[in-house]
């Protein structure tokens, strides 16, 4: 297998709210995507792993997204322990993505930003020739750091103006962690208030490159250009 672009996250449902609309334009422009999610969410309050990994491959369907699977790390305590990032290499080795898009590096959840950190080192990993034996190095060239809930200045904007309904159809696809109903006397949140939450992160970022909606990206290096007049975003 050959990903041009895999993005990996802690939970099932993540990626719809983080860098799912890239995805979906990723895809939509011909590139093979893919997701692996670490965790099946078996520590939260609705649903059970075997729900939400259903509602994942129906998302991943409706972001077009070619290859999903999850590693089944334990959930709300994911660790970065050898046995984990050596998984997570080999497996990078396997699915040989040219782009990986990880979770921001600081986060109020620990399981996304250990994420960040078991992705970021297992990429590396897997590029050393001697790791295992039984799969080939491969080493992914970019590494994109979805930022959306991080208070800090993107690298840059996706534009995901045409692409912001199908990954709300995505998200909503969990019903089971998004459907109405009460629960523990809390009441969860219904479509019409996910719909505004997410507008509204979409249009904060949009807003910044002049566009409709957006995501947005941290990236550790400094960005290359070829072509400072075919740049996007105005100055003034
Ligand atoms: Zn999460």
């Amino acid at each position: 297998m050959s990903l041009d672009i895999l993005a990996i996250a802690a939970h099932p449902d993540d990626v719809e709210q983080t860098c799912g609309g890239t995805l979906i334009k990723m895809a939509e422009k011909g590139y093979r995507t893919g997701v692996l999610d670490l965790t099946a969410g078996d520590m939260g309050t609705r649903g059970t792993p075997e729900q939400r990994l259903e509602e994942a491959a129906e998302a991943a369907k409706i972001m077009l997204v070619g290859h999903r699977e999850n590693l089944r790390f334990p959930d709300a305590r994911l660790e970065n322990t050898i046995s984990a990032r050596m998984t997570l290499a080999v497996k990078i080795r396997e699915i040989r993505p040219r782009v990986v898009v990880l979770p921001y590096w600081e986060g109020r959840h620990p399981d996304h930003y250990r994420a960040s950190e078991l992705g970021y080192e297992a990429c590396f990993l897997a590029g050393l020739k001697k790791l295992d034996e039984y799969s080939e190095p491969h080493r992914p060239y970019k590494i994109l750091y979805s930022s959306i809930y991080a208070n800090v200045t993107p690298s840059f904007v996706m534009d995901i103006s045409a692409q912001f309904e199908r990954r709300m159809a995505a998200l909503l696809s969990y019903r089971s962690q998004y459907g109405g109903g009460i629960e523990g006397g809390e009441l969860f949140p219904q479509e019409q208030e996910i719909r505004e939450r997410l507008g509204a992160v979409a249009r904060f970022y949009g807003n910044l490159v002049g566009v409709k909606y957006g995501e947005p990206f941290v990236v550790k290096e400094t960005m290359l250009v070829e072509d400072v007049v075919a740049m996007g975003g105005r100055s003034i």
